[in-house]
């Protein structure tokens, strides 16, 4: 499905008198897992009042984090650095490997788990390779938590591949049966590529049940890719250690736009870069929420003369549910 819609009223007060049309990406934002994650962490404030400790950053964006840290959200990397243990904890929405819950277990915390609800079906994956003794191959990036998360779902080995050169090194037998699972937001087009070289290098290989890469991220990727030819410069707002906002910037200048880079703070963007520029391609990441674009939006709008055009590659009405315990 794709149409067109333009929804933003022509700006007349110009200051700079500099035209923009701006080609707004649809979807974009948040995504069912980073909303029920959050949710969680403020449902888990009314319940229990402050604070309440959060694992790692509940989803990479820096606007999200500093909101629930003012309502009373305290953030750790490891559960031993909380200082108060009888508070509750939450997991971030990336997954944790299998010794983090045994760990709060046996320091007697209360704990959560915000991991997405298709980052857990990998884990299952992974899971149910190991029972039946299958080497399990990880496309994904070395060091991402959703990485190590999946990697700790097992005491067997799991072989990281990161790029297609390195499916020819990997110290397996190429006519083992093996299986391989996927992190959720990679690019779709080089998961591809790395897919059809696992499959060349292994004949026996088992696939996942169905794409591991997420709907969220195949959406917004595919969002990009329809605008990005239209566009002297491409604003992506997200994080710079979020994996799907890297993708859409790699995205966007691979499907045509001339520059794209991420926009971290909306409020302190170089308005100068557009100089040369009439087209800009805006999209949110997976974690970004829709308050950050319309800041950004308000920001062109009171420089330049600008018309939005937003486009929509799909609609989407994914919804996860918060666990019943936590509810208040
Ligand atoms: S990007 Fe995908 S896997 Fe990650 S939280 Fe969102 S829906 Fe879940």
């Amino acid at each position: 499905m794709y149409y067109y819609k333009n929804n933003f009223e022509y700006n007349k007060v110009s200051k700079m008198h500099q035209k923009l049309n701006i080609y707004l990406a649809g979807p974009r934002g948040f995504c069912a897992g980073v909303d029920r994650a959050i949710e969680m962490v403020k449902e888990a404030l009314r319940k229990y009042g402050k604070p309440v400790y959060v694992r790692h950053e509940i989803v990479h964006n820096k606007f999200v984090v500093e909101n629930l840290k003012s309502q009373g959200a305290i953030f750790v990397e490891e559960l031993d650095e909380i200082k108060d243990k009888s508070r509750p904890v939450i997991f971030s929405a990336h997954g944790v490997p299998k010794k983090v819950p045994k760990e709060a277990l046996k320091l007697n915390l209360i704990y959560y788990d915000a991991t997405c609800p298709l980052v857990s079906k990998i884990h299952k994956e992974v899971e149910n390779f190991d029972k039946k003794n299958l080497p399990v191959i990880l496309i994904g990036h070395r060091n991402h938590p959703e990485v190590i998360g999946t990697m700790g779902q097992t005491n067997s080995e799991i072989f990281l591949v990161e790029k297609e050169a390195d499916v020819k090194k990997l110290p397996l037998n190429v006519n083992d049966q093996i299986a391989y699972v996927t992190q959720t937001t990679l690019s779709v087009d080089d998961t591809k590529g790395i897919i059809k070289e696992i499959k060349k290098h292994f004949p026996n290989i088992i696939e996942p049940k169905k794409n591991d890469i997420c709907y969220a991220t195949t959406n917004r990727q595919e969002a990009v890719k329809k605008i990005a030819n239209q566009c002297d410069y491409f604003l992506v707002i997200g994080a710079s250690n979020s994996s799907n906002s890297l993708r859409l910037v790699e995205v966007a200048k691979k499907y045509g736009s001339k520059k794209a880079i991420l926009v971290e703070d909306v409020d302190s963007i170089n308005l100068n870069i557009f100089q040369e520029s009439k087209n800009i391609g805006i999209t949110a990441s997976a974690s970004s929420p829709e308050i950050l674009v319309t800041k950004l939006i308000n920001n062109l709008k009171n420089n330049f003369e600008i018309i939005v055009n937003e486009e929509h590659y799909e609609k989407e009405d994914v919804y996860f549910k918060i666990p019943q315990k936590l509810k208040v």
